[in-house]
């Protein structure tokens, strides 16, 4: 099996490494990959987004299956690409991918499929959001309709602060003309919030485990937003239970509502749930898996990955089964200094074998490229994943703990409490 993995993220480097343990497979590519991706992968410089290199790419190097990470190449419809090139892609259709595109598209299918999630209303005029929000009071929840990598979305206190958010979307329009067009205000839902994957093949859906992340760049989850500072998986407040009431009353009435909208679902849902008093309740999907949630859950994968991505693909998820590690796992995040705002590139990240070298723990590049030498050179915000399984979540944090220590980088930063919540 020839595949090509797009992305060159901690999230894709951890597919990289569970893709190249399975006996399936018979040549892997990354598009653009990172000097980690490149120990599994033969890294090719065709930028993630680039949908119509990463196909003639695919369609000159004969790859069977195209897996991509981030969701820019699902939104930008690299799998309606592959389809008419005759190429499988674990993936959705960009028609699909609006579940993570557009905020309001979601909260309708979720509407439709008679998924728990908040009250919510979609508005176009600034002056209707901003009396919608005096008339809910506060907390309330204000989101950019559009993707803002991350950003697009205030939790917000008093009702001043709601309404700044709507001049920043709609009127500044800080995140892009197009992300914000339209708000979506919602009910604020109180709880413990817990990532949930799901490998969908359009029709049936496996459960492909939980985790929870850390987003603030501080320790006690403060300070501003970033793409994820860490995150462990199990999260012990998902019971097998829970689980299994997401996917009857979420996961699965979502899919089939999709599939009944002409544009059936394949590949990751990703599913942000609130566990609040009245059960499970959806913050809001995603297309593809979470960074740094995938390495956590790849931590403690025992399947084959690509057989249970061709299984997707093939429409034979029904008849497939996962196996998942029994213990924990945890992924501490290393960024540069300054991120997640300004941060410099090229520093030199040094003892990465020291690192690996400790027991059950595994390294995971994100933003690093190889420099002269066999350097490996910090060369984005997120650097290192470090990452390590245990028996108990405690033992998993003292191990990526100590291989985090191990790392030579003084011009980084990692937060030395994650886990806290489920540590406590
Ligand atoms: P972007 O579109 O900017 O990429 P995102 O996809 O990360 O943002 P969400 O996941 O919808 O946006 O929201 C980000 C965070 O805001 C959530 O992880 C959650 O903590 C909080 N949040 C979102 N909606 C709600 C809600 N209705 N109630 C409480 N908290 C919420």
């Amino acid at each position: 099996m020839r595949v090509l993995l797009v992305g060159g993220g901690g999230r894709e480097h951890a597919l990289a490494w569970a893709l190249s343990k399975s006996p399936l497979l018979s040549e892997l590519w990354a598009a653009p990959g990172n000097a980690g991706i490149a120990e599994h992968a033969e890294c090719v410089p065709i930028a993630a987004e680039d949908v119509a290199g990463l196909v003639a790419f695919a369609r000159e190097r004969a790859v069977d299956l195209v897996v991509p990470g981030p969701e820019a190449p699902l939104t930008a419809g690299l799998a309606d690409a592959c389809a008419a090139a005759g190429i499988r892609c674990f993936g959705p259709s960009a028609a699909a991918a609006r579940l993570e595109g557009s905020k309001s598209f979601a909260r309708e299918v979720a509407d439709a499929a008679g998924v728990p999630g908040p009250r919510w209303r979609r508005f176009d005029d600034p002056a209707a959001a901003r009396a919608n929000v005096r008339e809910q009071g506060v907390p309330i929840v204000v989101k950019a309709d559009g993707l803002a990598a991350g950003k697009g979305v205030v939790v917000a206190a008093t009702v001043a602060e709601a309404e700044a958010a709507i001049a920043d979307i709609m009127e500044s329009r800080v995140h892009g003309a197009a992300a914000g067009a339209s708000v979506v205000v919602e009910e604020c839902l109180i709880g413990e919030e817990v990532s949930f994957f799901a490998l969908c093949d359009g029709e049936a859906a496996l459960p492909l485990g939980a985790a929870q992340d850390h987003k603030r760049v501080g320790e006690g989850d403060t300070g501003p937003n970033t793409g994820g500072m860490g995150a462990y998986s199990p999260p012990p407040a998902f019971t097998d239970a829970l689980r299994d009431e997401a996917m009857a009353r979420i996961v699965r009435p979502a899919l089939a509502e999709m599939a009944r909208r002409g544009a059936p679902f394949r590949g990751v849902l990703f599913a942000g749930l609130m566990l609040t008093a009245s059960g499970p309740r959806l913050i809001e999907f995603n297309v593809r898996f979470g960074d740094p949630e995938c390495q956590a859950l790849m931590l403690r994968l025992r399947s084959d990955l690509l057989g249970a991505l061709l299984a997707a693909c093939d429409g034979r998820l029904a008849e497939t089964g996962l196996r998942w590690d029994a213990g924990h796992s945890l992924v501490v995040v290393m960024a540069a200094r300054g991120y997640p705002g300004a941060y410099a590139k090229g520093s030199a990240v040094r003892n990465l074998d020291r690192a690996a070298a400790v027991p059950r723990a595994r390294i995971f590049h994100a933003g690093t490229r190889a420099g002269p030498g066999g350097a490996v050179l910090a060369d984005g915000g997120r650097v290192l994943g470090v990452g390590a399984t245990g028996g108990t979540l405690r033992e998993a944090y003292e191990a990526a703990y100590e291989a985090a220590a191990a790392v030579d980088w003084p011009e980084g930063f990692y937060r030395r409490d994650i886990g806290h919540r489920a540590l406590r």
